[in-house]
């Protein structure tokens, strides 16, 4: 993960970027929502007067569709930004569609579009996104900049600054989530210290939450919301779609006008009224940050006794002892010398390393007796032996 707290090109960072609001508005949170694809011209209308009727500020739906496989639903291209344009002639809504190369900003532009957002594979490419920033020299819109699908913070604040360093100054952030290879409830994984990280360093860019595609399903949505009300997130993009389960693109997500009216009614959101709102925001983000570390720590914990025990496996095959003195004088050795260098104290690295290498033994333990192990594969114990067990 990038953690760049020290590093004095952040400072660089902080101090020259005058990134502005891409609208005033008094609304917290901004709202964008509209269906992930563009389909016909009446579904787009159906959706846009289906949202009218809310506290909406922004209508999005995709023209160019960048599919992670072939044969997918493309998009309906050019033909749908005159369909954008009814949408604001007929609603008043301002709109958004996504751009990924210098002939869909030329198309966009061409239909007035009131702003362009850049998607998580193009900005993952710092080539379509420069091609992109070098279509928008001398051009006024507002751009928002959705993270790279890969957890990879400099790449995302890369393409603010190619946009940026083209005279681009209204710039979001949406945060969409990271690809992840394993099994989790999300689409892709909210990894929420990135985009947090991303608002420390860019104080000013409004930072907007994009919970459909975080979560790929309709029963988790609310929840990433509040969370990310929570997180004192700025704005919402979500999915909309008059008969979400017949949508030609991401349909498992989308929900209907109805239910993004009940979404958004049923959010909490930071009152400005307490005592100190700012501090309040930023404890409950570092706390935010705290609880994944803790989750982390865990996982690399069950994941060191897991190793622990395979070792445990070798040393029962070739009847060797568990303790090993001189590797563990090596392991800890090294933790003492790494904490120092981490300005972690020798007594609370000492006390660490041990408790770590006990847990070690006691796995290593379990797999070596060979009754244990022989019990465990009848079911009658699962996992490891715990000191509480022991003791019955
Ligand atoms: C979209 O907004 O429909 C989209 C394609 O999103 P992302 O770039 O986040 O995958
Ligand atoms: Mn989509």
């Amino acid at each position: 993960m990038n953690i760049l707290l020290f590093h004095p090109w952040n400072r660089f960072v902080m101090q020259n970027m005058d990134i502005q609001p891409i609208f005033n508005t008094t609304r917290h949170p901004i709202l964008i929502a509209g269906p992930c694809s563009a389909e016909t011209e009446e579904q787009v209308l159906a959706t846009a007067r289906g949202l009218a009727l809310q506290p909406v500020d922004l209508f999005r739906a995709g023209i160019w569709k960048p599919r992670t496989r072939p044969d997918s639903f493309e998009g309906v291209g050019e033909v749908g930004l005159s369909w954008l344009r009814r949408v604001r002639e007929e609603t008043g809504l301002k709109v958004t569609t996504e751009v990924a190369t210098a002939d869909h900003v030329e198309k966009a532009l061409a239909h007035e579009i009131d702003v362009l957002w850049i998607g998580a594979r193009t900005s993952a490419n710092p080539f379509s996104v420069q091609e992109v920033a070098d279509a928008l020299v001398g051009v006024d819109i507002p751009v928002m900049v959705k993270n790279p699908i890969n957890p990879d913070l400099k790449l995302w604040l890369g393409a603010v600054e190619r946009l940026y360093k083209s005279g681009i100054r209204r710039i979001a952030i949406i945060h969409r989530g990271f690809s992840y290879y394993g099994e989790t409830q999300y689409r892709n994984t909210p990894r929420w210290q990135i985009p947090i990280e991303m608002k420390r360093l860019l104080p000013s860019v409004q930072l907007i939450c994009d919970n459909s595609h975080i979560c790929g399903r309709r029963d988790i949505l609310a929840e990433t919301a509040q969370k990310a009300m929570d997180l004192n997130f700025d704005g919402l993009m979500t999915e909309v779609h008059p008969v979400p389960d017949t949508a030609w693109s991401d349909a498992m997500q989308q929900i209907t006008p109805e239910a993004y009216r009940h979404l958004i009614g049923n959010l909490v959101v930071r009152k400005a009224s307490s005592d100190d709102p700012e501090f309040l925001a930023m404890i409950e983000q570092l706390r935010y940050q705290i609880d994944e570390i803790d989750e982390d720590m865990i996982q690399l914990l069950a994941k060191r006794m897991k190793l622990a025990e395979e070792i445990g496996n070798f040393k029962r095959e070739k009847q060797i002892a568990i303790l090993q003195t001189q590797r563990w004088n090596e392991v800890l050795e090294k933790g003492l010398r790494l904490g120092k260098q981490y300005g972690l104290s020798k007594a609370f690295m000492t006390a660490l390393l041990k408790t770590i290498h006990q847990e070690s033994i006691n796995h290593q333990a379990f797999v070596m007796n060979e009754q244990l192990v022989r019990e465990a594969e009848n079911g009658l114990r699962r996992g490891v032996v715990f000191e509480e067990e022991e003791s019955d």
